[in-house]
């Protein structure tokens, strides 16, 4: 049989390399699938002001030095992909295109990507103005106009935070209500330096080497008066190239805010995804099951404070049981929070995380990962 490894690390960014960084200190020799192209999400990024340590680092040098570190004490990097798994036998089979690799326990890092506008000019110019996260980068627009595309809590999330800042934001809407969150709209509402752009779409972003507008379509009332006419693809119609009446405004930055995707296809039906596609692991779920628990005893106590429903509320225990059984709380072991619905898989990073997203947070939950993969090794597996 070939090679087993002792831990396959999948993803080369911030979480995968600070795993790697602590199985290699611990004599494990981790293989680690950087991925192609390697780093993730910080190679994209320009200044990086609030990773621990460096006050202003580029983000490939960032993930730059880690490799190095990482590689100094004993970890095997390959910049490619893993295509396929199969985590029902033991050890755990892994695929890059047709070569098979095995290992007796596996830390996922894959991280999730941001979705973005598709616009050529908003690929050219990001890092050049156009962002994905205003906690990333929002210090970088003091007192300038900056403007928000999205209408979900993020975007949302991501005005308030960008009011410490910026002078004016817009906050560009497709539709002509929010999805977010009623706490959270009502917050934006009522900022006087949030500007709220209903039924817009951004048709391109203006400049050269830094952004210096937008153009913008679509509008209800007090829209500005048009300026030309384009043929686009919208969004709200599906991709359809349309022909409408565009308007500019100026601004400085541009975030967009509508959504991310993890990039886990490959685990899907092989270890539990949330419905967005984030893995689930053991911290998550006692997490959705405690919220569960919370909910079952707010209306338990509600039912039994009057005495005729007492009867029905202890029915409900027994439909709240079938319920909780149903969460799929017996896949996970309470020992290992980082682990996943599979006993020996592990995972840490943005492709566990949809609150934070950060540098640090994820370095901080591949080192958790590591340390309870190799605990986990220990008691489970020679090595
Ligand atoms: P989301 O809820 O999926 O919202 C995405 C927004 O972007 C939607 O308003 C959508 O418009 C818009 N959008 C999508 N594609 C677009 C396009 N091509 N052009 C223009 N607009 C587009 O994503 P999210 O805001 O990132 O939130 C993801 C999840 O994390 C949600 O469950 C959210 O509640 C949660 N979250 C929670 C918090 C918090 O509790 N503090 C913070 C952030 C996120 P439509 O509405 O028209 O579809």
């Amino acid at each position: 049989m070939a090679k087993i490894e002792n831990i396959i690390i999948i993803g080369g960014g911030p979480a995968g390399l600070a795993a790697a960084i602590y199985n290699s200190r611990a004599g494990l020799k981790p293989l680690m699938f950087g991925g192609a192209p390697y780093g993730g999400q910080l190679m994209l990024t320009s200044d990086v002001e609030n990773y621990p340590g460096f006050d202003s680092v580029l983000g490939p040098d960032l993930i730059e030095k880690m490799r190095v570190h990482a590689k100094k004490f004993g970890t095997n990097i390959l910049d490619k992909n893993i295509t396929k798994v199969d985590f029902t036998k033991k050890p755990f089979e892994l695929y890059s295109s047709d070569e098979k690799y095995f290992s007796n326990a596996v830390i996922i890092t894959t991280g999730a990507k941001a979705i973005w506008l598709g616009l050529e000019s908003e690929t050219r110019l990001r890092g050049k103005g156009v962002s994905a996260c205003a906690t990333c980068d929002g210090f970088f627009f003091k007192d300038k106009v900056v403007a928000v595309v999205g209408g979900g809590d993020s975007a949302m999330e991501e005005a308030l935070f960008l009011t410490k800042f910026a002078s004016k934001i817009y906050l560009i809407h497709r539709r002509d209500e929010f999805r977010a969150s009623q706490i959270m709209q009502d917050r934006v509402k009522k900022h006087p330096k949030i500007e709220i752009l209903w039924e817009t779409e951004v048709v391109e972003v203006l400049g050269e080497n830094k952004v210096d507008g937008l153009i913008l379509t679509g509008g209800g009332e007090g829209r500005a008066p048009d300026t030309r006419t384009v043929r686009h693809l919208s969004t709200s119609t599906g991709g359809r190239e349309i022909s409408d009446r565009t308007r500019q405004i100026k601004i400085d930055g541009l975030f967009v805010a509508i959504g991310h995707k993890p990039d886990t296809d490959v685990f899907k039906e092989q270890i539990e995804l949330d419905e967005k596609g984030y893995i689930v692991t053991s911290a998550v779920k006692a997490v959705e099951t405690n919220k569960f628990l919370i909910n079952l005893i707010s209306n338990y106590s509600k039912k039994t404070t009057n005495t005729n429903d007492q009867k029905t509320g202890k029915l409900e225990i027994g439909d709240y049981l079938g319920q909780l059984e149903q969460l799929g709380i017996r896949n996970f072991d309470n020992n290992y929070q980082y682990m996943t619905s599979v006993n020996g898989i592990f995972a840490s990073g943005d492709c566990v995380d949809h609150t934070y997203r950060q540098a640090g947070t994820a370095v901080g939950m591949g080192i958790a990962a590591a340390i309870e993969a190799e605990k986990w090794l220990e008691g489970n597996s020679k090595y």
